[in-house]
C-alpha cells in the first residue's frame, strides 16, 4: 500500500539524495523522475501539493501545433513527445480533446495556411501514438467545411467563415488525481513527500550543500533535512527562494499574470474551440466544454497580462477590469453570447515567467541556474519552467545537469502502482462517500486541511455552491479546518 505519510521525524533522520523545493507539477515531476531512477528524493512543499500555479492551469496537454506558427520545431517535438508520455502513463486521467478553430482568412489563420500547418503537424508527429492505448490515439487533423463547423459549434459567427481547422490534444479532466498519482508513484519508488513544510535556509559545509532547514507550517517547529543536492523548483517564488538560499537570480522568473474562467454556461460546442474576437491584435482563447459536479460548464482561457509590481506577489488574482475585458472578448467572438461577471464561478489565476520584465508574453524556454557555477554553494540548483505539458522533460533535463553522466537509468521495477484497494477513481467523483472512505483518503494522501481534500485530492469545490456543501458534508469527518487561503494570508 502506498501512503503519503507526513512523517517529518522519519524524513529528518534519513539521508536523502536530493531535496526538491516546491510541490507544483515541476517539483512533483522532478521527485518522480528521481525516484524512478533509484534516488531517494525528499519533496518539501510550503502549502499543499499542487495548490499554486499548477492548480490553475487550463489542463491542456499541448501537442505544440501553435509552435509551428513560430517555426519553433524543437518545442513542437518536445510537446508531442511529452503529450505522448502523459497518454502512455496516465490514460485513465488524460483524455483526447478534439479542437476546432473557425477560420476567417485572417493572417496566419487563412484556410490555406492553416491547412498546411495541419499537414505539417501530422507529418512531424507520425509517432504521436506509439505505445499509447488505442482509445487514446490521436486521429489525423484536417480542414472542415462551414457546415461541419456549425454542427460542432452552432453559435459560430458565420460572417466571413471559411470553414475550420480540426486537431486533437490531451486534456486533464482531473488534474488533482494526476498530481496525486504522480506523488503516489514517486513515494512507491522511494520518495518522501511533505506538504506544509517550508524550506527556510540552506545548510552548507566547505561551500557545498549539506541540506535544508525547514519549518513545519502546521506545528511551527523547525527541522533539518540532509542531502548533497537541493533543487529549487518553487515556481513564481523561485527567485525569492534562490535569494534565501544563496542569491537572487532574476532571470529565473520575471512574472506575468495569466488566468482562466470557469463559467456558468452551457458548453458552446461539442469540442474545444479556439476563438479570436474580430478586433485588432486580438488574442486567441480556448473555450472547453467542462463538467463540474455533474453540471455542464465552460472553461475559458487563457488571458495574459503584464504583472503590476504594486500587487502582493502571492496573490495573482487579476483586476476586475481584466476579467471584464476577457468576458467582452468572448462576447465579441461569439454572436449572441452575453456573459456577465455573475456567470463567472471561479477565476483560476497564476503567475507565469515572462519573456521580458513588464510584458505579458510568456517565456519560451525553461531557465536553470547551477548556483555552484555562479559563485554559490555547489549542489544547489534552481529551475523554472513554462508549461505543465513539458514539466517531466524539464525534470529529466534538470537531473542531467545535477548528476551529469552518472545519472542513473530508470529502474524497471519502479512502475506506476495500482490504485489503492477500494479507492478507484469513482470514489473521488463525489463527496457522497462513506466516512471510512474519506478517512482512508485523508490518511493515505497526507490531507491536513479540509481544503486539501475538497480542492486537491478531488475536485469537489470548483463550483462555490458545491464547495459549501462539500465542506458541510466533510467537516464532521475531517474536522472544520480554516480555508488554506487564510493560512497563506496569515503567513504573508
Ligand atoms: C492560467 C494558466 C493556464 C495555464 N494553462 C496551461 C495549459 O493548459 N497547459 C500547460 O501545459 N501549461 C499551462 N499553464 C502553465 C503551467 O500551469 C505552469 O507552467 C506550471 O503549473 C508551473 O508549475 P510550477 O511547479 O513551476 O509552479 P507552482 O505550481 O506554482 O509550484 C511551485 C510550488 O512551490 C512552492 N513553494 C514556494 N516556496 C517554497 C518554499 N520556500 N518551500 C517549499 N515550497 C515552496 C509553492 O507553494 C508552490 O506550490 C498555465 C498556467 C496558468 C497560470
Amino acid at each position: 500500500m502506498t501512503a503519503l505519510t507526513r512523517d517529518i521525524a522519519a524524513a529528518e533522520s534519513t539521508d536523502h539524495d536530493l531535496i526538491v523545493i516546491g510541490g507544483g507539477v515541476y517539483g512533483v515531476c522532478l521527485t518522480l523522475e528521481a525516484a524512478r531512477r533509484g534516488y531517494r528524493p525528499l519533496l518539501l512543499e510550503r502549502g499543499d501539493f499542487n495548490a499554486g500555479t499548477s492548480w490553475n492551469s487550463l489542463r491542456i496537454v499541448h501537442g505544440g501545433l501553435r509552435y509551428l506558427q513560430s517555426m519553433d520545431v524543437r518545442r513542437f517535438f518536445e510537446s508531442v513527445s511529452e503529450r505522448r508520455w502523459f497518454f502512455r502513463q496516465f490514460p485513465d486521467l488524460v483524455g483526447v480533446m478534439p479542437c476546432l478553430m473557425p477560420l476567417y482568412n485572417r493572417g496566419l489563420k487563412r484556410r490555406s495556411t492553416f491547412g498546411m500547418a495541419l499537414r505539417i503537424n501530422d507529418a512531424l508527429s507520425l509517432r504521436r501514438n506509439v505505445g499509447v492505448r488505442a482509445d487514446r490515439h490521436l486521429p489525423h487533423t484536417g480542414l472542415v467545411s462551414d457546415e461541419q463547423v456549425a454542427e460542432w459549434f452552432p453559435r459560430v459567427d458565420r460572417d466571413g467563415l471559411r470553414g475550420g481547422g480540426r486537431w486533437f490534444d490531451g486534456v486533464m479532466r482531473n488534474h488533482q488525481r494526476l498530481v496525486m498519482e504522480m506523488l503516489r508513484w514517486a513515494v512507491d519508488a522511494g520518495a518522501t513527500v511533505l506538504n506544509y513544510t517550508e524550506a527556510k535556509a540552506l545548510t552548507t559545509h566547505a561551500g557545498a550543500v549539506r541540506g535544508v532547514e525547514a519549518v513545519d507550517r502546521v506545528t511551527g517547529t523547525a527541522h533539518l533535512f540532509t542531502a548533497p543536492v537541493v533543487v529549487n523548483a518553487a515556481g513564481p517564488r523561485c527567485v525569492a527562494v534562490a535569494e534565501t538560499l544563496d542569491q537572487a537570480h532574476p532571470e529565473l522568473f520575471r512574472p506575468s499574470v495569466a488566468f482562466n474562467l470557469l463559467i456558468d454556461h452551457e458548453p458552446l460546442a461539442s469540442c474545444a474551440v479556439a476563438l479570436e474576437p474580430k478586433l485588432p491584435d486580438a488574442r486567441t482563447y480556448f473555450v472547453l466544454p467542462w463538467e463540474v459536479n455533474g453540471r455542464p460548464r465552460v472553461l475559458a482561457g487563457t488571458f495574459h497580462a503584464p504583472w503590476r509590481n504594486d500587487r502582493p506577489f502571492d496573490d495573482p488574482t487579476p483586476d476586475e477590469s481584466l476579467v471584464a475585458t476577457f468576458l467582452n472578448d468572448l462576447n465579441t467572438a461569439v454572436p449572441g453570447l452575453a456573459l456577465r461577471r455573475e456567470h463567472v464561478l471561479r477565476v483560476y489565476a497564476g503567475l507565469l515567467p515572462a519573456e521580458e520584465e513588464g510584458t505579458e508574453h510568456t517565456a519560451h524556454r525553461p531557465v536553470w541556474v547551477d548556483h555552484g557555477k555562479a559563485n554559490g554553494p555547489a549542489g544547489l540548483f534552481s529551475v523554472s519552467g513554462v508549461k505543465y505539458t513539458t514539466a517531466r522533460l524539464v525534470a529529466e533535463q534538470t537531473l542531467h545537469r545535477v548528476f551529469g553522466r552518472k545519472l542513473r537509468d530508470y529502474r524497471p521495477a519502479a512502475a506506476r502502482p495500482a490504485p489503492q484497494d477500494g479507492l478507484d477513481f469513482a470514489v473521488y467523483r463525489s463527496p457522497a462517500n462513506t466516512p471510512e472512505a474519506i478517512r482512508r483518503i485523508a490518511s493515505l494522501e497526507s490531507v491536513v486541511y479540509l481544503d486539501d481534500m475538497i480542492h486537491r485530492r478531488a475536485d469537489w469545490g470548483a463550483d462555490p455552491a458545491a464547495e459549501a456543501d462539500a465542506r458541510a458534508a466533510l467537516s464532521d469527518v475531517i474536522g472544520d479546518t480554516p480555508p488554506t487561503r487564510a493560512l497563506d494570508a496569515d503567513a504573508a
